[in-house]
């Protein structure tokens, strides 16, 4: 018997959970990095524990990711395998951040995870939801979207993955270096568009936007809609009052900030 392949379907742009669902986690900014240990035990321990029905990572769960042979390495395939123990349970969703925009395929398959469009729609509850990293709306930071819209380009992505695995590790860190100086510049501080945002809800008829990237957790209650900023994940601070984690639960009764730890207990 022969059988056609299955068409690629391409990232998922438009979801709806089903009714049997009861509570939907959204995480982001994990910034996974083989030296920060305490973010990585958080996350491994909530990866396990979760109650969720469906999780979904919106961008930034890497430091950096260069390409999917990556997950070979012997930390990002401790990764991957955290990621595929918890999607044997339930759907895992991965957004791309700007860290981690390599992300592709066969990094999904073997994490058994779904690669997740920016943005997309999920409905839920009897309500729909947009879901986003957050870079693409920061659009008042000119000098970010050029970078990337080049990052993003296909033959810049070839180019790129032509190079020896080493080689574009280097080439990260070196941009994070540059990154880093440049966030002292005011202009990094852009925040998400309101109208950009506000496009993306009509667009899918949601009132609710959900995204990370800026690293200023916080629930914004805007005439007529809803913007939940994410929580990076930062447990390595050398300041104890600088660590943080959050993850964001999604039930029948609402949105809600739970702690990793108390987002593991069983409810
Ligand atoms: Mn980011």
């Amino acid at each position: 018997m022969t059988s056609s392949p299955a068409p690629a379907r391409g990232p998922d742009r438009v979801l709806r959970l089903p009714d049997t669902v009861r509570a939907v986690d959204f995480i982001s900014d994990l910034h996974l990095a083989e030296g920060l240990r305490e973010t990585f035990a958080a996350w491994e321990r909530y990866m396990a524990a979760t109650p969720a029905d469906a999780l979904f990572i919106l961008g930034d769960l890497f430091e950096a990711w260069v390409g999917d042979d990556m997950r070979a390495l012997p930390f990002e395939s401790r990764c991957v395998e955290i990621l595929a123990g918890t999607a044997a349970k339930r759907p895992v969703w991965v957004g791309l951040g700007n860290r981690d925009f390599l992300l592709g395929d066969a990094f999904a398959a073997a994490a058994g995870v779904r690669l997740l469009d920016d943005s997309a729609a999920l409905t839920a509850f009897g309500r729909t939801v947009v879901l986003s990293h957050g870079d693409a709306l920061c659009i008042a930071d000119v000098p970010y979207q050029m970078l990337r819209q080049m990052v993003r380009d296909e033959a810049w992505q070839e180019q790129m993955l032509a190079q020896p695995l080493e080689a574009r590790i280097e080439l990260a860190a070196k941009a994070r270096l540059a990154s880093k100086a440049h966030r002292d510049e005011p202009v990094t501080f852009a925040d998400a568009d309101p109208e950009m945002a506000r496009s993306w809800l009509a667009e899918h008829g949601a009132d609710t936007l959900i995204h990370g990237h800026t690293h200023r957790p916080r629930t914004h209650a805007h005439e007529g809609w809803t913007r939940h900023v994410l929580s990076d994940w930062d447990l390595d601070a050398a300041l104890p009052e600088a660590r943080r984690a959050e993850v964001l639960r999604w039930t029948a009764a609402g949105f809600e900030r739970l702690s990793p730890a108390q987002a593991s207990a069983d409810t």
